[in-house]
């Protein structure tokens, strides 16, 4: 492969494009109106303007994207995440073209893009399943009969259903009806596709996924675990590897499941199967994402492995090179969401110009952005700014280290969910490791993100008033710097 485009905008496309720099890959990026000023665009070695801002009319464009493939010469297209990403008219049409898609083959996409399907492949390698229906339920009164066998609350779900949206949790017969009224409606809606089912839903769960590759010669393998469960909206906003949970023998069980969850739908490339885990450590599989995953870095920094370089040579029909027993657990990695979101205010778009933009630096700290100082998020696309990422040798390490990277972050502009890392990552429940997907519902309110302003600001204001103590005591000490340091951090947080 000599060429790739990446079918894709922001970080995921600057984060593909540098692993195809490093492999002496050429790169084309594709882009929108909005986007003509993007760091994607100018890292690119060939860059195409494919349409106005609104994704239906750029980066969700199939035919526009492989015309302009065709005509610059591109061996391959890597969809990143997103988007075209889970479309497996996308990777057909891919290969009728001529062109390699570097991803799953269209048979995978469309079996794990179905939540039901997903469950029916899993099913025959007997994969632990939450209890709920087998199929699409439509009638009512089945649909209550379900419930009851199950038990109160349940989980209504669309089975095209992503990102978080198309789920209604009841929690008493009476109000079944309505809400799979508006749960078949909402999917029809949003996905096209108003097919919902009934799960149990499960209190105080875990969410847990496994990342796996998949050759084109049968051998599959996992690389551990990653446990997202600080969500907000049933969306991931903090990530870790390894999950402080698993024990060394559940690991094992899990990454076996999602190996035969990949071989059931005779997967190619990287993907992650989704797990949620119960207080009783019982793992009961979800769904697979058939892509890159946007927490995939935490990943990378505990197995030493170049998940984009795994997709791209998998593509490419080599063999993996990396056998299951190669691979170790080294220290531990947290990744931060930096959203364009106001935490306090239900974390709700807060999109705008950055008027100021400065990512931390050093030791064990990587950020994975799209954007630059004076640049607008645009309305567009997903609000996310940045993905912010630390690594240490052990997991007290790697929080020390995101705390210490999110106090070097300078956003000015937008609210962003830094604000809310520092709640997370200073919070007994997180440090414990005592938490599960209602970490946000239990323990955060925005008067925390004020309180732990004000507190910081008292702190402040002491140690200033020490060191002018201290300074008018022995008059030759220079303080001042540290002053203005202590200042511009504290106007920082109050943000
Ligand atoms: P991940 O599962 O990789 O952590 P998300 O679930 O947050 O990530 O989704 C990744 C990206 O894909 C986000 O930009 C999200 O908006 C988008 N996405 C995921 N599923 C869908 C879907 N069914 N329809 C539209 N966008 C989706
Ligand atoms: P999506 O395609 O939107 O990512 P998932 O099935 O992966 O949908 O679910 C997203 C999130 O919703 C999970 O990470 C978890 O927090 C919650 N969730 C899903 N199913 C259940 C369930 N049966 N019980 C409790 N929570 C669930
Ligand atoms: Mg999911």
């Amino acid at each position: 492969m000599k060429k790739i485009l990446v079918a894709n905008r922001g970080e995921i496309a600057m984060r593909v494009m540098r692993t195809c720099k490093e492999m002496g890959i050429k790169t084309v990026a594709v882009f929108s109106e909005a986007d003509r000023l993007s760091p994607h665009v100018r890292f690119a070695d060939e860059a195409v303007c494919i349409g106005p801002a609104p994704s239906n009319q750029s980066y969700l464009c199939a035919d526009k994207i492989i015309e302009v493939a065709k005509k610059l010469g591109v061996d391959g297209i890597h969809p990143g995440y997103g988007f075209l990403s889970e479309n497996a008219d996308f990777s057909q049409a891919v290969s009728e073209a001529g062109l390699t898609f570097i991803g799953p083959r269209p048979h995978a996409i469309r079996v794990m893009g179905s939540k039901l399907a997903a469950k029916e492949a899993a099913r025959s390698y007997n994969i632990p399943l939450v209890p709920g229906t087998e199929s699409a339920v439509s009638d009512i009164e089945e649909a209550k009969s379900v419930a009851r066998e199950i038990g109160y609350p349940i989980l209504i779900k669309a089975s095209a259903g992503g990102g978080g949206k198309g789920m209604r949790i009841v929690e008493r017969d009476e109000d079944l009806d309505e809400q799979m009224g508006r749960a078949v409606s909402e999917a029809l809606n949003a996905f096209g596709d108003g097919s919902v089912f009934i799960e149990k839903y499960v209190s105080s769960p875990r969410h847990i996924e496994i990342q796996v590759l998949a050759d084109a010669h049968g051998n599959v393998i996992h690389l551990f675990e990653r446990e997202c469960s600080v969500q907000r909206r049933h969306q991931k906003v903090i990530e870790e590897a390894p999950s402080v949970i698993l024990s060394p023998e559940i690991r094992e069980a899990m990454g076996k499941c999602a190996c035969d969850v990949a071989r059931s739908c005779d997967y190619l490339g990287a993907g992650t199967c989704e797990f949620i885990f119960d207080e009783q450590n019982n793992f009961y599989f979800l769904e697979m994402n058939t892509r890159l995953q946007v927490e995939h870095p935490v990943t990378e920094l505990i197995t030493g492995v170049d998940l984009v370089r795994q997709q791209i040579l998998i593509a490419m029909g080599q063999p993996l090179s990396i056998k299951q027993e190669d691979l170790k657990i080294i220290g531990h990695a947290i990744q931060l969401r930096v959203y364009a979101e106001d935490p306090s205010n239900n974390f709700l778009p807060s999109i705008g110009k950055l008027q100021t933009y400065r990512a931390p630096k050093g030791v064990g700290v990587r950020v994975d952005d799209g954007y630059e100082e004076g640049m607008d998020i645009p309305i567009y696309y997903d609000p996310m700014i940045a993905k912010l990422i630390t690594y240490g040798k052990d997991r007290n390490e790697a929080i020390a280290r995101i705390i210490r990277a999110i106090d070097e972050y300078e956003i000015d502009g937008p609210s962003t969910t830094l604000s809310f890392g520092t709640f997370a990552f200073r919070h007994e429940a997180f440090v414990s490791g005592n938490f599960d997907t209602h970490f946000v519902k239990k323990h955060f309110s925005p008067e925390k993100l004020e309180q732990g302003s004000e507190d910081e600001a008292k702190v402040a204001a002491m140690l200033i008033a020490q060191l002018l103590e201290k300074r008018q005591k022995s008059p030759k000490l220079s303080t001042s710097s540290n002053i203005v340091q202590i200042k511009s951090n504290w106007k920082n947080r109050a943000k």
